[in-house]
């Protein structure tokens, strides 16, 4: 589990215990990763292939094995297609796709090994809702959807199944940086809960479980699917309120 320190991933974390399994947690600081015996934490970087890879193999040698790759760390970037300069969209490109290329390149080893494989990348309803001022967001999750895929086509004759998970705007500790630099924060966060049918905020948890389902032998009929957990945000077409 990439990022597994905070928010969804922390709540990913929570499910797979829930549903007996152990958890590696690659994260930048996984100090955030529950105290729990079932959890392996490890300092490692999605835009750095050596920390992945260390990473990875300490994750095997600990559990045995490595049956369930998630790739769920992510950054933000807010702004039109002119706002983010040349570094900005590199950096945002670099940990947001090619870090699930990245991890999912130095897993898929163990992956090959396992009887039940699968991957679950955590892609975002800006993938193909046409956001504003998420432009280089935007971007890189739309990528993380062709990118399930293109893995799924190729590995399905492996037996490794890849999907992902689109959600809509989730209450995580991301959604409250977002937040804390609006000038209204309550308003605005109001705002975000009105733009999804169901009038709230998905949380962590029914994120987590759509990614625990995903992951496990049930979904052994379902690869290259995007699974949209959005309020019914991209889905439904209400009228305007
Ligand atoms: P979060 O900021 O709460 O957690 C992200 C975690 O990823 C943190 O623990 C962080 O340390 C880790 N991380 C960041 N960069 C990393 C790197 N380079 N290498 C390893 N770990 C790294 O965010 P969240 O809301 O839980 O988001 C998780 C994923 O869900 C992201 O991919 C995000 O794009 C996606 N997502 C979030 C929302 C939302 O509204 N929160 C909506 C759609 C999609």
């Amino acid at each position: 589990m990439t990022g597994g320190a905070s928010g969804i991933g922390r709540a990913c974390v929570e499910a797979f215990h829930a549903a007996g399994a152990r958890v590696g947690v690659l994260d930048l600081d996984p100090a955030g990763a529950p105290e729990d015996p079932r959890v392996h934490g490890v300092r490692a970087d999605v835009a750095d292939r050596a920390s992945l890879t260390a990473a990875i193999a300490s994750v095997a040698h600990a559990f045995g094995g490595v049956d369930i790759l998630v790739n769920n760390a992510g950054i933000s970037a807010v702004g039109e297609v002119e706002a983010n300069d040349d570094a900005q969209w590199a950096r945002v490109l670099d940990v947001n796709v090619t870090g699930v290329a990245r991890a999912t390149a130095v897993t898929l080893p163990y992956l090959r090994r396992s009887r039940a494989a699968a991957i679950v990348n955590i892609s975002s309803i800006a993938a193909g809702a046409g956001l504003p001022k998420r432009a280089l967001y935007s971007a890189s999750k739309g990528a993380v959807h062709a990118l399930t895929l293109a893995m799924a086509a190729d590995l399905v004759g492996e037996g490794i199944r890849v999907n992902c998970v689109a959600p809509g705007t989730v209450d995580t500790p991301w959604v409250a940086r977002l937040l804390a630099n609006a000038a209204d924060p309550q308003a605005e966060k109001r705002q975000l809960a009105a733009r999804q049918p169901t009038g709230r905020l998905v949380t962590a948890q029914e994120v987590a479980e759509a990614v625990v389902y995903l992951a496990s032998p049930t979904a052994g009929a379902v690869t290259g699917t995007s699974l949209a957990v959005d309020g019914g945000m991209s889905g439904l077409r209400l009228p305007a309120r």
